[in-house]
């Protein structure tokens, strides 16, 4: 039993079952015994790898993505450039150098990382003590300072908690997680019906409520739209409103039991773009996208930057090449179509780089002369 399950058992004992998003949220980030708040997860030693970790061009291209917005927000004199969840820092460290490139961007860009994790943020320190700009961190969006935002965030959303309903009998009940006779974790259902607006469909549909991330996207694309800005979200996600049990836990690579080892095993859900999208636009920002990874990068460049990074490497390009099939694959082994980009952005920034090659959201409803609306 891990520590995390001990506390678990007697939180439950003493209030009753849990939600799935409170489960997660503990899970995740526990103070004490949270997986995130503990442990450095990432690589091959770790639990699983992330696209920053397979190459230094996936933050160098996000890099110049976020270069490109600026030049087209007109060149603000300070833009605050905002990392959510940024894991090992390495992606903004590779942002950063690449960035270099572009005049004047360096200079007025102020970091900011929101991360809870305490093992996490010095490592983030220890990655960008060389980068040569200030960095402060933060525990939320809402310590974030006033001014234009160009915001970042890859595999954030996924670990954010979800709420999840399902069908029974033609109505909505809440998942939860309670406790067996033997003091095991188990799901069960809330016997009073939940109040839905989609209609429950078939016995077993399980719906996901993205209610942090949807908050966390409207706040955000708020703050684009009335002082400007633009927003980046990366992720493994779908196009919903689609019912499916998303929630998985990843140990070393593989998946394991998501009530098995609580608190020893990352827990994360598909993220669903539509809804981060509606939740942008009501905000009043212009959202572009979903596009695949692969697409994304591939119009950013990626191919000549492996190729210019194979021509000085020892092994003859071998690694680059891996690094780039990985990151931009379409088939089930890469990430090219699993994973998909959401661009948020103030008004008339025009298309984002990296999403022309795939119809804007919203391009058949779009109003003469707006934005992607
Ligand atoms: N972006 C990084 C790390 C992804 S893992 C990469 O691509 O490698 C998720 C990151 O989000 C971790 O840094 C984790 O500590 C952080 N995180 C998770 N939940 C968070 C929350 N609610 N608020 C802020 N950071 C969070």
């Amino acid at each position: 039993m891990t520590p995390l399950h001990a506390e678990l058992a007697r939180l439950i004992a003493v209030e009753g079952p849990i939600t799935v998003a409170r489960y997660m949220a503990l899970c995740l980030g526990d103070p004490r015994f949270g997986y995130y708040m503990t442990r450095d997860p990432f690589g091959a030693d770790g639990d699983f790898t992330t696209a920053p970790e397979i190459s230094q061009m996936f933050g160098e291209l996000v890099g110049l993505w976020c270069a490109d917005a600026w030049q087209r927000m007109g060149r603000p004199g300070r833009v605050l450039l905002v990392e959510l969840g940024p894991g090992r820092g390495t992606l903004m460290a590779d942002a950063l150098r690449a960035a270099r490139i572009v005049p004047g961007f360096r200079d007025a860009l102020e970091v900011h990382l929101v991360e809870t994790s305490p093992v996490l943020r010095e490592r983030q320190r220890a990655t960008l003590a060389e980068a040569g700009v200030a960095v402060s961190w933060h525990a939320g969006i809402e310590d974030l300072p006033d001014g234009p935002l160009l915001v970042v965030a890859n595999e954030f959303f996924d670990a954010l908690p979800v709420r999840q309903i399902v069908a029974r009998g033609g109505r909505w009940h809440e998942r939860l997680v309670g406790l067996d006779d033997a003091g095991g974790l188990i799901f069960g259902l809330a016997p009073e019906a939940f109040p839905a607006s989609a209609p429950a469909g078939p016995d077993g549909g399980v719906l996901e409520l993205h209610e942090l991330g949807t908050r966390i996207a409207a706040t955000l694309a708020g703050r684009i739209a009335a002082t400007g800005g633009a927003m980046l979200a990366i992720d493994y996600g779908y196009e919903g409103p689609a019912l499916g049990d998303t929630l998985q836990a990843l140990k070393r690579h593989a998946f394991v039991d998501v009530l098995a080892d609580p608190g020893e095993a990352d827990l994360t859900v598909h993220v669903d773009f539509h809804a981060l999208g509606v939740a942008a636009r009501g905000a009043g920002a212009a959202v572009h996208g979903p596009v695949g990874q692969g697409a994304f990068l591939r119009e950013l460049g990626i191919a000549a930057r492996a190729a210019a990074l194979s021509r000085r490497a020892a092994d003859g390009g071998e690694a680059q090449r891996r690094a780039l099939a990985r990151l931009t694959d379409e088939g089930p082994a890469g990430m090219g179509s699993l994973f998909k980009v959401l661009a948020v952005t103030q008004a008339g920034l025009g298309t984002p780089a990296g999403f022309d090659s795939v119809p804007q959201a919203g391009e058949l409803s779009r109003s003469p002369g707006g934005e992607s609306s």
